[in-house]
């Protein structure tokens, strides 16, 4: 194990926090069914952190050692200071990387300014291989600058292009080996998420469908998956090498786990919402407040000391494992946007 920084962040089961998710916005340009309603409403602007804010909570989180970041939302390319927040992380520096997840709609625009300013690693959320489906899934009818996101962060010099799809029963089943088959002649890792229950998102037991299934369904389709032994700080996707009648694929397919649980015991991340909250789990509602008290003025030490305090309360599991049937998932109160997912 490295040497530690002097104050490392650990939780109060053991685990080294290293990676840290912010979020920079609740807005976003789609309203894909799993993550938010028509007509979500969003925070007065001035609730939301500042570029400076983001650097300021940024320098905090690196001092404790945490090497790796990744701007989230709602929809980071909203934000039309993205660049510069990418820039400044870029200049506290995370070894680890900066990476972004991004629906892709109007990444085409920014993505050379983004590369330049430091971005190293890009995940793009597509639900579906064609536009119709696309339309179901995000409720808008943007599949073109999203597919031509993919084409273009893969001719990027980008350390590493991932592809993340929910899946949802009657929605895109279908969708899982058509998105699988772009591996096949591109460096890509396409992931297919279990849904979750948030907020008011209606997930319901028959909506969801486990990566056991979706793994069936690959099999079924005459893909061979070959287990890729896992990097312990590559995040919670289990990855997989594929192989199929077109010969050995140069992409790899992974599964993200949350509802079948498979992760927790080595989380090591922390998220930062838009508003300015430390959250130790996803499904937590152990928030602490950094916002506000850096408005306040408070200095350096009372600051530390409050991550700190968001890493203690960490959960140990997500609180939907500790003893509840599926059929009781507690629902979030906040939806994945609003979280920073
Ligand atoms: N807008 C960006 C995007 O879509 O990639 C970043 C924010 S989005 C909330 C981050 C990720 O959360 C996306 O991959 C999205 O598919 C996933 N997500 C949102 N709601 C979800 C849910 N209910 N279950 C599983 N994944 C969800
Ligand atoms: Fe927007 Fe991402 Fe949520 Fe879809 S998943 S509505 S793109 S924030």
């Amino acid at each position: 194990m490295p040497d530690l920084p002097e104050r490392a962040l650990v939780d109060g089961h053991g685990r080294r926090i290293t990676y840290a998710r912010i979020s920079v916005t609740d807005r976003c340009n789609l309203r894909c069914v799993y993550c938010m309603p028509e007509d979500q409403a969003f925070r007065p602007l001035p609730h939301l952190m500042t570029r400076a804010e983001i650097a300021r909570a940024a320098r905090l989180l690196a001092s404790l050692g945490v090497t790796k970041v990744r701007l989230t939302g709602g929809e980071p390319t909203t934000r039309p200071d993205l660049a510069g927040i990418v820039s400044d992380l870029s200049a506290i520096g995370f070894p680890g990387g900066i990476a972004l997840s991004t629906n892709g709609v109007l990444f085409p625009r920014v993505a050379r300014e983004l590369l330049a300013a430091g971005l190293t690693r890009v995940n793009i959320s597509l639900d579906a291989a064609e536009a119709e489906h696309f339309r179901k899934m995000a409720r808008r009818d943007h599949f073109e600058p999203v597919a031509e996101s993919i084409r273009l962060s893969l001719e990027l010099p980008f350390e590493s292009v991932k592809l993340n799809a929910v899946v949802i029963r009657g929605f895109n089943e279908g969708e899982v080996v058509r998105l699988a088959a772009w591996t096949a002649d591109r460096a890509l890792s396409v992931r297919f998420i279990e849904f979750m229950p948030f907020g008011d998102n209606s997930w319901k037991t028959e909506d969801f469908v486990g990566w056991e299934e979706m793994k069936g369904w690959l099999e079924a389709a005459g893909y061979v998956l070959t287990p890729v032994e896992k990097d312990p700080v590559s995040g919670p996707a289990d990855e997989y090498r594929v192989s199929s009648a077109a010969g050995a694929h140069r992409g790899t397919i992974g599964f993200i786990t949350p509802v079948s649980d498979r992760f927790c015991d080595s989380c090591n991340r922390m998220r930062l919402t838009q508003d300015g909250f430390l959250k130790g789990c996803l499904f937590g509602h152990r928030d602490v407040d950094l916002l506000r008290p850096m408005r306040r003025g408070a200095s350096e030490e009372e600051l530390l000391a409050l991550v700190e305090e968001a890493a203690r309360t960490k959960e140990e599991k997500h609180p939907m494992f500790l003893g509840m049937s599926r059929l009781s998932l507690p629902l979030h109160s906040r939806n994945m946007s609003e979280v920073g997912g």
